[in-house]
Order: structure tokens, then sequence, then C-alpha cells
């Protein structure tokens, strides 16, 4: 019995430490973010409000810790995301803010093809932003301590878009890890690159088609992207070619790939100055990539996401993306 005992009480102490949730009380949690947000300035009538009814939500840590982690090939990821009905989708689109595509992508210096892609991919064109309320996904991954710092320094800009009127609460939807908007932007990109384009005071990724569009090339723009250099192409290799040489860090001179045997599926124009790495993907893809890949993957970390950008972009548009 008393052996027990004395397990039952390890295994409850085990438990409540692994959390630190239970640390602290939601409500003194509260109190102390309270706190901090009115120190940083937001207005304590609007960090009330928000607050009244909130409770971390059960859903959100459990999404948290099952993120999926199948290894997917590249052609199998890009289909499911850059499908034929998204595709469609975005030749629609793509009509219908054509006019303001070109403006916004002379203004940035970006590739509007790119620009309406990268809108398809976030949230199918503006028509899934996510069902979740921001304040409290980002209240509740804050409270429970797996990545507490992170999460909570994003609420605290969250509510500092609240409180300067960019969006109403009722609209601050957005995935269940806190991204927003019809570019699905984290508050910490929302600060460094949403754009008002139309100058109206606020920087509405949600409803307006300029401040959406500019907020997504000022992005690729801050991050190096290079107005009318290529993205990728794909490219053979000769049997000679020394494999060792494949890597997203191993940069070169273009005309110094063709030298090593790289043999491109392209007779365009490409200079021979331009910066490139040669990449394999999981599946088969082999391809010559430049800077402007690499301002795809500040985006998103990802070869198989840059790709799919670009390839849905050729496909919006029905021509290469450069
Ligand atoms: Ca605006």
């Amino acid at each position: 019995m008393q052996k027990f005992f004395r397990f039952s009480f390890i295994f409850i102490c085990c438990l409540l430490s692994g959390s630190a949730a239970a640390k602290i009380s939601w409500h003194s949690w509260v109190v102390n973010l309270r706190k901090e947000a009115i120190h940083q300035g937001i207005n304590p009538v609007l960090f009330d409000r928000v607050f009244q009814n909130m409770r971390p939500s059960a859903k959100h840590i459990r999404l948290d810790r099952t993120q999926p982690e199948k290894r997917l090939t590249y052609y199998e990821y890009r289909d499911t995301r850059a499908d034929a009905y998204r595709i469609k989708m975005g030749q629609k689109e793509l009509k219908k803010h054509q006019d303001l595509l070109n403006k916004v992508g002379k203004d940035f210096e970006v590739n509007p093809c790119v620009i309406a892609s990268l809108w398809g991919l976030e949230s199918s064109y503006g028509h899934f932003m996510g069902q979740f309320n921001v304040i409290q996904s980002l209240a509740t991954l804050a409270y429970d301590g797996r990545r507490s710092d992170f999460f909570r320094k994003q609420l605290l800009l969250a509510l500092h878009m609240l409180d300067e009127g960019h969006v109403t609460y009722q609209d601050f939807k957005g995935e269940w890890a806190g991204a927003s908007g019809q570019p699905q932007f984290l508050p910490s990109s929302f600060y460094q690159y949403a754009i008002d384009y139309d100058g109206d005071g606020k920087k509405d990724i949600w409803k307006n088609y300029g401040d959406i569009f500019a907020s997504i090339a000022n992005y690729l723009k801050q991050n190096g992207w290079e107005y009318k250099q290529p993205i990728l192409i794909t490219t053979r290799l000769i049997p000679e070619f020394d494999h060792t040489l494949i890597g997203i860090k191993i940069i070169k001179p273009y005309q110094e790939w063709l030298n090593l045997g790289a043999r491109p599926s392209t007779n365009r124009y490409i200079n021979p100055n331009a910066a490139a790495s040669i990449i394999e993907l999981t599946g088969g893809p082999i391809w010559i990539v430049f800077n402007n890949f690499k301002s795809l993957m500040k985006w998103n970390h990802s070869t198989y996401y840059a790709g799919t950008v670009t390839y849905m972009a050729q496909k919006i548009c029905q021509t290469s993306p450069y």
C-alpha cells in the first residue's frame, strides 16, 4: 500500500513538472501577461475585453504535439498543394487582379505570377485563412511551455496589431499556430513585412488586395528577390559529374556549373556569373537554383515549397516566371 502511494506521488509529481502550465495557473499567467502588455503600451481595456472569457485550447496542444513527419517525394508534395483546381482558380484570380498584381510587381520589382502563386498556396487566394482565434492560439501555445518565449512574443505583437486597428478581433482568425491573413503571416512577419499599399492607415492583409499583394512582394523584396532573374531551371548532369557538389550551400557561378557538367533544359540566356547551386529532390528532379529560390526559402524553409511556388507561378501565368 505504502509503495503504491509513493509510486503515485512520484507519478503525479512528474506529470505536473513535465508541463509548464502546471507551474502557474492560467489566471496568474494572464495577470502577468497583462502587466507586460500594458507596459508595452497596449490599451488595458482592449486587453481585458480580449481575455475576459479566454481559456487555453486543448486542441492546439494536441496539434502542436502531433505534427506530421511523413516524408513525401517532391511530386507528391507539389501535386497535393498545386493541384489542378488551385491552378485553374489561380488563372481566374490572376485575370481578376491582373492590373493590381502588375502594378505591385513593378513597384516592388517582384514577379506578379510569384505573388499570385504564394497567395494561392498560403490561403487559396483568400478563401481559406484558417478558423482559429489567433489570440487564443498564441496564448495557448505561449502558456503551454514548449516554445513559450517564441509564442509569447508573437502574442504580444498580435495584441499590438489589434490595438493599432489593423484587424478586428472578430476577423483575427488564422491557422492553429497563429499565422493569419491572406499571406498567412505570423505577427512578427506582419510587423516586418506588411504594407499599407492603399494608404488608409491599416495594413489590412485580410481584406485589402493592394495591401495583401504588396505585403507578399515586400517579403520577397526584403529577402533578396532579384527582379527578372531566374528562380530555378531543371538540369541533367553528365555521368562524370561530381555528386558531392550537390547541395544548396555549394554556390558557384552559373557558367562554372556548365563547365562541371550541368546540362540545363533551357536555351534562355542566363547571366554566366549568376550565383547558383545544384540540388536534387527526393523523387527525381535536379535543379540549378538561383538567389530567387533562396528568397522563396526565406518564406518557408523548404526546397519542396520553393519549387512548388515556382511551378504554380508558371502554371498560373502559363509562362516561365522570369
Ligand atoms: Ca491599407
